[in-house]
């Protein structure tokens, strides 16, 4: 017998529906239907909206998930820096800031600078820690889904297993999950802008490469989290060493530290994908035509995925996310691909620019701490 949660989940994932919505689509009784709801309208969980549709002359309210009921602290680890963000539980941003540490500082500084900053801004923002849902962080590697840990990422010295969750847990005494970056970043991006999307495939163009991938509204993590780990992919005819020891890796050959090195020897002052894509905001030239250029590569790669999944979005992001990026993929992708698996593709730069990763950490967050299972044992309780 559904309880409470799964209405809640149906709420959740459908949007705003009238009480003669849910009985129609869960097909209980009335007298369950309206218990449900009003244990889910005690509990906080639900609001009522404004009464905007009239059904047999009544008019009949809308329910809505409360996105005011808890808060979300969200973690992005890159590169060259960390952002923390304190979010409802839509993911919309109440307060974020920039902490110096990175993925080189180690998994120990980076997660207790992360503790801290977490601290801060909830007490800048007036929230006290009881109110948290939940943390979520990203980390530019893969994460291994039983455990939840880092699964032997290629450029992550020190994060391989580490107990992340445990860690944080110790210093906020709240849930903590962690997610990839660009999985994050994929479900950010479809749950806020391509919500209709049944297959998003979200590609993170900064120091490194990486893709996220939803299909059917769900992150695809792969059997040992690895799918969409295209970074290190071996391309034909390329010899250039990748930081991960191997060569001609497509990082190696189309990443912003590629494109970077190559500015570098243009007598450019570049050593990573934040540099690169401040290059290309300032209109450099030399960046736009080396972005392009990677873009090119980029897309031969990709043309494989497209055919792989026939995905409705190919959503470029990171530092090199830019028009030469886009028109450089494009160029390469379509030629490769049969006109079936591009029929109705489109292939656009990230709407959500660097808070892609945070909403979509706000999002696994909810859907783990507000699941169905959670929400019947809690209002049992
Ligand atoms: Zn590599």
């Amino acid at each position: 017998m559904p309880g409470p949660g799964d209405v809640l989940e149906l709420i959740r994932e459908r949007g705003a529906l009238t009480r003669g919505d849910v009985l129609e689509i869960t097909g209980l009784s009335r007298m369950t239907v309206y218990g449900r709801i009003d244990s889910l309208l005690d509990a906080g969980l639900i609001v009522e909206a404004g009464a905007d549709r009239v059904t047999r002359g009544r008019p009949s309210r809308h329910l809505e998930f409360n996105s005011a009921h808890a808060t979300v602290v969200a973690a992005t680890v890159d590169t060259t820096q960390t952002t923390v963000a304190v979010t409802d539980l839509a993911g919309r941003i109440a307060i974020q800031e920039r902490v110096e540490v990175a993925v080189a500082d180690g998994p120990g500084a980076t997660l207790t600078a992360i503790s801290a900053s977490a601290h801060r801004l909830l007490g800048r923002a007036g929230i006290s820690i009881e109110s948290v849902a939940g943390l979520g962080v990203s980390i530019p590697g893969p994460v291994d889904p039983a455990s939840g840990r880092p699964s032997q990422p290629p450029l992550m010295p020190g994060w391989d297993a580490y107990p992340i969750t445990e860690h944080l847990r110790d210093g906020l005494g709240v849930s903590v999950l962690v997610a990839n970056d660009a999985d994050a970043a994929a479900l950010g991006e479809q749950r806020a802008a391509h919500p209709d999307s049944r297959a998003l495939c979200f590609l993170k163009v900064s120091s490194g490469i990486g893709t996220g991938i939803v299909l059917g509204g769900q992150v695809y993590r792969g059997t040992d989290g690895g799918a969409g780990d295209i970074g290190h992919v071996k391309l034909a005819g390329h010899d250039e060493r990748c930081q991960c020891g191997a060569r001609g890796c497509l990082a190696a050959v189309a990443s912003g530290r590629a494109v970077a090195r190559a500015l570098t020897k243009l007598g450019k002052d570049a050593s990573s994908g934040s540099d690169v894509g401040a290059y290309l905001a300032a209109g450099d030239p030399d960046a736009a035509r080396l972005t392009q250029a990677a873009g090119r590569v980029i897309g031969e790669v990709v043309a494989t995925v497209v055919s792989l999944l026939n995905p409705s979005d190919v959503v470029l992001g990171g530092r090199l996310a830019s028009a030469p990026l886009l028109a450089g993929v494009r160029e390469t992708l379509y030629p490769r691909s049969l006109p079936r698996a591009t029929r109705h593709l489109t292939i656009s730069l990230s709407t959500l620019g660097e808070s892609a990763a945070i909403v979509g950490l706000a999002t696994l967050v909810v859907e783990q701490e507000y699941s169905a299972a959670a929400v019947n044992a809690a209002i049992a309780r």
